[in-house]
């Protein structure tokens, strides 16, 4: 076989529809324009349908660790005290963010395969009246682990002064995201994520509560200087220029999402999770993330013994054309990462799961050929579509 069909599995970039992809092949226009005003305006519309929200969503030519520095440096001042509870590499990187602008992070470090304790965070703001915001990662792509967002939410309501900043970079799309329901200040993503779209863009969603923090700020800022965006904005248009081409491809993105509507866009990616976890128990392997926090947006798996999950990752990418990903940091070699976040589909994971038997065997793991298959496709029979 000389053709390789390539197959990107991973949580991010993630695939780009056919649809999107010609949606942003049309020639580039000027952005100081009435045209582009329009497409804003859709814009601005489609991602509060998607955030659930009817705060304004700010847009940035950044990926999205550009969002999350963007929350600090225009939400807070230097010396604020802020909780940033985590347990991967994403949470890592919020405090490493955080301590950059010389925030006190008051630090509730999780194991990587833990959820966050919503008690725990009762106590720190219970304990520190001087915290200035919580901050959180609701999927954590590193390990798969869903955070509970809507129970610490409902705890920082409770708090003038604190804000509740979500990291949903791999959550908006892939699960639920009650933005104005849950009370959730600030929440992030970004393009190349559940939005199906390629690299480059973020998008930040910002409540009344964090506009006044904003107001109080003092660290120092320019290009993501939200004030800046939100004046444009309520004009449809960017205070620099705006990366056009993925603007275009976010309005057929969100049309998309529309049209399969948010909570079925939400059922889909937890049936896929359901179908790719099932495979994988029933070939004897273990699932990273504990069961009580398990997200949709990507499968964390324990390498078999003796085979470094970097072999497997290897095997069915040069071999098979299908690209999954390591572990990361400590779990480098030990975990392998599926992701099925945004444009996926049941055949995806079939072809995900086969790809993996496959190389499995290469690699001389012993277990019934055939049956993750088996038992993806149950779930996906027992399902009612
Ligand atoms: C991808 C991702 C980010 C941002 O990473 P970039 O590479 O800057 O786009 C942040 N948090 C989570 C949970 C992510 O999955």
């Amino acid at each position: 076989m000389s053709l390789k069909k390539r197959y990107l599995m991973t949580p991010g970039p993630t695939p780009v529809p056919a649809d999107i992809l010609l949606s942003m092949a049309k020639p580039i226009t000027h952005h100081r324009t009435a045209e582009f005003e329009d497409v804003v305006k859709e814009a601005r519309a489609g991602l509060q349908y998607i955030f659930n929200t009817q705060n304004e969503v700010l847009l940035f030519a950044s990926s999205g660790t550009g969002a999350m520095e963007s929350a600090i440096v225009n939400c807070f001042c230097a010396g604020d005290s802020v909780i940033v509870a985590r347990n991967g590499k994403f949470g890592d990187r919020e405090k490493q963010i955080a301590e950059t602008y010389g925030l006190e992070v008051v630090d509730l470090e999780y194991a990587w395969d833990e959820v966050v304790k919503t008690g725990d965070i009762a106590r720190e703001l219970a304990a520190n009246p001087e915290i200035r915001g919580v901050i959180v990662t609701q999927s954590e792509t590193s390990t798969g682990v869903l955070n509970p967002i809507k129970e610490i939410a409902e705890l920082v309501r409770g708090y003038d002064n604190a804000l509740m900043i979500v990291d949903s970079i791999t959550g908006i799309g892939a699960v639920a995201c009650e933005t104005d329901d849950w009370g959730l200040d600030v929440v992030m993503t970004g393009s190349q994520k559940g939005l199906m779209l390629p690299p480059g863009l973020a998008a930040v969603s910002v409540s009344d509560k964090a506009w006044r923090a904003v107001e109080r700020s003092t660290l120092p800022k320019f290009y993501f200087d939200w004030k800046k965006y939100l004046k444009s904005i309520e004009k449809n248009t960017t205070p620099f220029t705006p990366a056009l081409t993925l603007i275009q491809g976010l309005n057929e993105a969100l049309k998309l999402m529309r049209d399969e509507g948010r909570e079925n866009l939400i059922e889909r990616h937890s049936l896929l999770a359901e179908a790719t976890r099932q495979g994988l128990d029933a070939i004897g392997l273990k699932l990273f993330a504990p069961p009580e926090g398990r997200g949709s947006a990507v499968t964390p798996v324990w390498s078999p013994e003796g085979i470094p999950a970097g072999k497997i990752v290897k095997v069915m990418k040069e071999d098979y054309g299908v690209t999954i990903t390591n572990g990361q940091d400590d779990y480098k070699d030990r975990i392998f990462r599926i992701g099925h976040l945004g444009y996926f589909g049941m055949f995806d994971i079939i072809t995900t799961l086969t790809a993996l038997e496959m190389a499995l065997v290469k690699l001389g793991y012993e277990f019934e050929q055939g049956a993750s298959i088996k038992a993806a496709e149950s779930v996906f029979l027992e399902s009612a579509h």
